[in-house]
């Protein structure tokens, strides 16, 4: 089933749903399985399933590294069907332009197809470490708005290189990435919401949004957006501060602001358990708070351990 059809059945409740990502190539889908488990009681209608970049590995031979490159976290459509099939729950994969074709990305996509998954969340993927600016793979989509045209395509039966009769359309339900804060690259909040504006114009049916730790800035980005003429559904994505070390990798790696009050909390915590407390608190409140104005959905960020989530979950649904 679509989020959007999610959303509409709800009729105004806030639904709650995840993010997780893949395991490491060689560990076992269990590992996942043992974190999403708790997080079932809360009904989630869509988990989201990330997707990595490819990445550089220095390979040790007598001596001399060998460079290679790889991807570290593969499998993101196998685990959305896995977890469909277990859990009877939506599943949302991401696809990226960053490392792929667009003729890889359309066997994706038929796969998807093939699998029962109705929706994909559209994105770029970032600029691999090596990079100063994002490229694209050769043939590969420059900008997400690319892949959102890609699938709005398939969606009207049209695959690339289309020299089939009788083709069947596509109905995936589309989702793409928004900046409360702005993304990193955008020379403005303004020029970033056009962008945005241009992904919903080519198909995109609703956005989830960067993490953010003061609601007053997805406010402001829903009514900024508003006013430009998006329509559609905003999901505002929640992550808790897990390790003192958050402090100032979150904003090193997505330009996001942390407000005094959580660095002061953060700061006067002794170990990493008591900053894990003050994250899940301080979540509980930004999502009571959201959920209170009426938000569709309220997407947790999760990497890895479930138990903050869990617990975020139980005092909200
Ligand atoms: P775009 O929409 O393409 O925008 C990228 C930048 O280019 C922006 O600054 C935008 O303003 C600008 N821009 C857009 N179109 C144009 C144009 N035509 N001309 C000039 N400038 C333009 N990354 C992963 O690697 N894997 C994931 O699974 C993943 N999941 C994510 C989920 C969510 C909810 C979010 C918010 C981010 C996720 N990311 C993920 C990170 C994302 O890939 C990065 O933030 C990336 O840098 C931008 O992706 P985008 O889809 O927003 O890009």
């Amino acid at each position: 089933m679509k989020i959007t059809d999610h959303i509409k059945e709800a009729k105004g409740e806030t639904l709650f749903s995840f993010e997780i990502i893949p395991p490491v190539k060689g560990h076992k889908i269990q590992e996942l399985y043992d974190n999403i488990d708790p997080l079932m009681e809360f009904k989630p209608p869509f988990i989201d399933v990330t997707t990595s970049r490819e990445e550089y590995v220095y390979i040790d031979r007598n001596g001399l590294l060998d460079k290679k490159l790889t991807r570290m976290r593969p499998g993101t459509v196998g685990i959305c069907a896995s977890i469909k099939h277990k859990y009877d729950v939506d599943t949302v994969p991401h696809v990226l332009c960053g490392g792929f074709t667009k003729e890889e990305t359309e066997y994706v996509l038929v796969d998807c197809q093939y699998l029962g998954i109705d929706n994909v969340m559209a994105l770029r993927g970032d600029a691999m470490r090596e990079e100063k600016y994002f490229q694209p793979a050769e043939g590969g989509h420059e900008y997400a708005i690319g892949l959102v045209e890609q699938l709005n395509d398939l969606n009207c039966g049209n695959y690339l290189h289309d020299t089939m009769e009788g083709t069947n359309c596509a109905d995936f339900c589309i989702g793409v990435a928004g900046y409360p804060e702005k993304h990193l690259e955008a020379p403005s909040l303004q020029s970033d919401l056009k962008r945005l504006k241009e992904k919903v114009d080519a198909g995109a049916h609703y956005i989830v949004t960067q993490m953010f730790f003061d609601n007053k800035k997805y406010f402001e980005f829903v009514d900024a957006a508003k006013a430009m003429g998006i329509d559609v559904p905003i999901i505002p994505g929640i992550k808790p501060i897990a390790v003192k070390r958050h402090l100032n990798l979150l904003p090193q790696v997505f330009r996001i602001d942390i407000p005094q009050d959580l660095i002061d909390a953060v700061d006067g915590c002794e170990n990493n358990k008591a900053v894990r407390q003050v994250g899940i608190e301080w979540a509980i409140q930004q999502s009571k708070e959201l959920k209170e104005a009426g938000v569709p959905v309220l997407h947790y960020y999760s990497m890895g351990k479930s138990d903050n989530i869990h617990a975020i979950a139980s005092a909200l649904f």
